[in-house]
């Protein structure tokens, strides 16, 4: 049995994490995402409002469970038994503090990281942009989940 961790800020979770999520479930037994603290964003959404949002978003994967973390990455893959961490890349961008991040992770615990990338057609989205279209004024339905987009819409008015 292969159990991923598949980590990030999700704030909020958006249709490109969700492609990552369902990819994910198709290929390991089992698939924890984890929505955790990253002091070098500015967020929106508090971390149990996250792991709400993630939960309604990948209720119809069985194999898929949700949960909020405030620590470092491979203490909590520790802590559930992961297998491996998992990532997903947009781009040669994402890539280079990516591959960092893992090298550092698995020089810290001996983990590895699988990566998978985007979509073409998702590999644009981003929290910040979705966070920054919908406090303006943008619709931006079609990019998240249908409870993330309600959500904000309450956010934001
Ligand atoms: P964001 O950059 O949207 O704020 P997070 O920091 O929550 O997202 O990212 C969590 C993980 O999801 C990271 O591995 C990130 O590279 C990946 N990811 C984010 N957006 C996408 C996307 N559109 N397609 C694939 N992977 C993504």
């Amino acid at each position: 049995m292969t159990r991923v961790l598949y980590p990030g800020s999700f704030d909020p979770v958006h249709n490109g994490h969700l492609e990552i999520i369902e990819t994910a479930a198709k290929l390991f037994d089992e698939v924890v995402v984890a929505t955790m603290v990253n002091t070098a964003k500015d967020g929106v959404f508090d971390l149990d409002e996250r792991e709400a949002m993630l939960q309604e978003a990948t209720e119809h994967l069985r194999n898929v469970t949700v949960r909020m973390f405030a620590g470092l990455v491979v203490d909590l893959a520790a802590e559930i038994g992961a297998d491996f961490i998992l990532k997903g890349l947009r781009a040669v961008s994402d890539f280079e503090n990516e591959l960092q991040m893992a090298q550092m992770n698995n020089a810290a615990s001996g983990i590895h990281t699988l990566f998978i990338p985007s979509a073409s057609s998702s590999s644009f989205l981003a929290s910040k942009f979705i966070r920054d279209f919908t406090r303006f004024g943008g619709d931006i339905s079609k990019m998240v989940p249908a409870s993330v987009a309600r959500r904000m819409r309450e956010r934001y008015g």
